[in-house]
């Protein structure tokens, strides 16, 4: 093996590199800081998959990058849902673990949905990524990887992005930031903060650090009941952070960003999509600037059933005079197991 290609074979593949880490690898192999620039357009604003394609890089700077990996996901399949408006794909990581990520189309906007772990250890009770457990965190190149993947093979541009596939963001916090802000580079992808969402199951600590960092991205916060004894029953994490320090904390972020928070709330049949439920939550969200989205759950077969679309109505109905926003998302891929809380990945179903 000549020196050339033992240099390949022990980089990183350099998606993930950050402007700062492309200029530091372009010199390391004895060229200009410039050309580490050069190499960051070219993987993120251009996002071509070749060195051969680097038109503009000298032949034997090229000549020293043949070999070394761009991409740290290997896409395995993917699959479209009858609606033809949401599709999901299944990616390998180089540990030989996989996630999924998801493609939604609605007009014009075009959103994806990113995953920032394997598996997850916040365990929802009605979520398919928490019965996976934990298993590992991806590096900020598997989160881009997944964007810069699926903006290579569809037509359309994408708008939005929402990092709200499997694992819980704020427990990957470093990598899912550096992700963040490499979708968000003007001399990348150049995705405009405000069209970038980070969603989180509700850890405290990081969403007053996410509020003190001064991150420009939008938040988002599970909350999926109307109060401590019924967000438990879901979300176990409740019990080490309380539903009153998960909404103090959100006012928190509110009050240092200047920005809004989103409350996400999955109705659940039977469970939190009584009238008393909208009110409690018009009650406690009023002082807030927050805008609340439902979720009308989508089922893994497991024990917990959607409402019907009568309930979903009479509830939206109760929320019909709230002092905030609020707004329905009807999923559209559960026919794939692509909805807000069916991704999982067995990997044996999928090969
Ligand atoms: S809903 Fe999100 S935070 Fe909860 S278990 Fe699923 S992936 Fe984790």
């Amino acid at each position: 093996m000549t020196m050339l290609e033992n240099v390949a074979k022990e980089q990183k593949p350099l998606i993930g590199k950050s402007m700062e880490d492309l200029e530091a690898f372009a010199q390391s192999l004895g060229q200009e800081l410039f050309r580490g620039r050069q190499l960051f357009d070219w993987i993120y604003r251009k996002n071509v998959y070749n060195f051969s394609e680097m038109s503009d890089l000298p032949h034997s700077f090229r000549e020293k990058l043949f070999g070394i990996p761009l991409h740290p996901l290997r896409m395995v399949n993917d699959h479209v849902s009858n609606s033809k408006q949401t599709q999901k794909f299944l990616f390998e990581l180089e540990s030989g673990e996989f996630i999924e990520s998801v493609l939604m189309k609605d007009g014009k906007r075009v959103t994806v949905c990113l995953s920032t772990q394997v598996g997850c250890a916040v365990d929802c009770d009605f979520c398919a990524t928490g019965k996976m457990g934990f298993i590992q965190n991806l590096t900020a190149g598997e989160i881009v990887d997944q964007f810069l993947q699926l903006q290579n093979i569809i037509k359309d541009k994408i708008t939005n992005v929402v990092f709200m596939g499997m694992g819980e963001p704020f427990l990957n916090y470093e990598n899912t930031m550096s992700a963040a802000n490499l979708l968000h580079h003007p001399k990348g992808v150049n995705m405009g903060a405000w069209r970038i969402t980070i969603s989180t199951a509700g850890i405290i600590k990081k969403i007053k650090q996410f509020a003190d960092d001064g991150h420009p991205f939008k938040l988002a916060v599970s909350l999926n009941g109307s109060n401590e004894k019924q967000r438990l029953i879901t979300m176990p994490i409740t019990k080490a952070q309380s539903f009153s320090e998960l909404l103090e904390a959100s006012q928190y972020y509110t009050f240092k960003s200047r920005k809004r928070v989103t409350f996400e709330y999955v109705l659940l049949a039977g469970v939190n999509d009584h009238r008393t439920d909208a009110e409690e939550l018009k009650q406690i969200l009023a002082p807030m600037n927050c805008k609340l989205n439902l979720i009308p759950y989508n089922e893994i077969n497991g024990q917990y059933r959607r409402p019907t679309d009568t309930s979903i109505n009479k509830f939206i109905s109760s929320l019909n005079n709230a002092p905030f926003p609020v707004t329905v998302r009807w999923s559209k891929g559960q026919d794939i197991d692509a909805g807000c809380g069916q991704l999982a990945t067995i990997s044996d179903n999928h090969l």
